[in-house]
């Protein structure tokens, strides 16, 4: 199955590095401005680089980012840079200067449905976050009519499986918080929650159901 996503891109000129809406330094302190800025233009550059030049001049240059993701998942090249360019793209439209706080409406009551409270989705999906060995990340999906959370290893992600279309994500690779926190992920995660964007998370939300 292909999922719809907001970054549902065909371009046969290939896939454009998302610009960021907020300034390298407006996660600070939460996330320094010097990872952002290194995050931004130089690994998801590359992942969008390494993506674009994996499927220029073949049959995969006419196929959207999710597609690629699912029907040429065997395809290392393109599964680790058209996950590390969907991943990404994600993370930064799920993180604001404003964020923080806790989600309301419908979202809200998703995640009481499936969780039992807010409280518990943050401690659940925090745990995927700490114990997701090596580099990975954690998700907040809808799956089956209710929300749920996993991790996943390197760029991969659970629409690659159809496990779930990932509404929230957090990067746990060393590069999105070693500068800040050194080995200290569960600092980084903890701090992360001040960052999430829980209206754009809510748009994503609906925008898949
Ligand atoms: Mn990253």
């Amino acid at each position: 199955m292909i999922f719809n996503t907001p970054f549902s891109v065909i371009d046969t000129m290939g896939f454009e590095l998302p610009e960021l809406e907020y300034a390298y330094d407006a996660l600070e302190p939460h996330i320094d401005a010097e990872t952002m800025e290194l995050h931004h233009s130089k690994h998801h550059a590359g992942y969008t680089a390494k993506l674009n030049a994996a499927i220029e001049g073949t049959e995969m240059d006419a196929m959207g980012i999710e597609e690629l993701m699912v029907e040429k998942f065997d395809n290392a090249a393109v599964r680790n840079n058209g996950g590390g360019y969907w991943n990404h793209s994600l993370f930064w439209s799920i993180m604001s200067p404003n964020g923080g706080g806790a989600p309301s409406g419908s979202l809200g009551n998703a995640i009481d449905d499936s969780f039992g409270s807010f409280e518990s989705m943050k401690e659940e999906f925090s745990k995927a976050a700490m114990t997701r060995f090596g580099s990975g990340w954690a998700w907040l999906c809808v799956g089956n009519g209710d929300l749920c959370i996993c991790s996943t290893p390197n760029q991969d992600n659970p629409l690659m499986t159809g496990s779930g279309i990932p509404i929230l994500g957090i990067d746990v690779w060393e590069h999105a918080y070693y500068k800040s926190y050194g080995p200290g992920r569960a600092n980084y995660i903890q701090a992360w929650w001040n960052v999430v964007d829980w209206g754009a998370v809510a748009d994503i939300y609906e925008s898949v159901l």
